[in-house]
């Protein structure tokens, strides 16, 4: 398996881990566009929200409140977004979502 994000999740390629459970593995991206830039992974490989397992995201409130907490995003607020194929600007084709926050963000489009 080549993904990039599958090799983050198996421990192949490291990466700074912030929470983790049997469903999700939330790390610092690696090249953050925001104070706190955080990415929310789904462990199994499908591509987009549309694909996944909703199982797999019945843990995703209590993970972004974890992280929230944790990052000091909870009196100015925060963004999450998940991007999806070619005119959503998806570059890892492993499902994913962003956090961002610790500064007022543009808007987007
Ligand atoms: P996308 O454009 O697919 O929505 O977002 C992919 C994100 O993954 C980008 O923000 C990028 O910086 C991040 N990223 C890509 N490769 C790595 C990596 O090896 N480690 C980490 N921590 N983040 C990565
Ligand atoms: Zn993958």
């Amino acid at each position: 398996m080549s993904c990039i994000f599958c090799k983050i999740v198996n421990k192949e390629i490291p990466s700074t881990i912030l929470w983790e459970n049997n469903d999700l593995l939330a790390i610092e991206d690696i090249n953050p566009v925001a104070p706190v830039h955080c990415l929310i992974i789904p462990k199994s490989h499908v591509t987009t929200v549309a694909e996944v397992d909703g199982n797999q995201l019945k843990s995703l409130p209590q993970c972004i409140e974890d992280l929230i907490i944790e990052k000091d995003l909870k009196k100015h607020g925060y963004r999450l977004v998940t991007n999806a194929g070619f005119d959503g600007g998806q570059e890892v084709d492993h499902i994913h979502f962003h956090l961002l926050g610790g500064k007022k963000l543009g808007k987007m489009g």
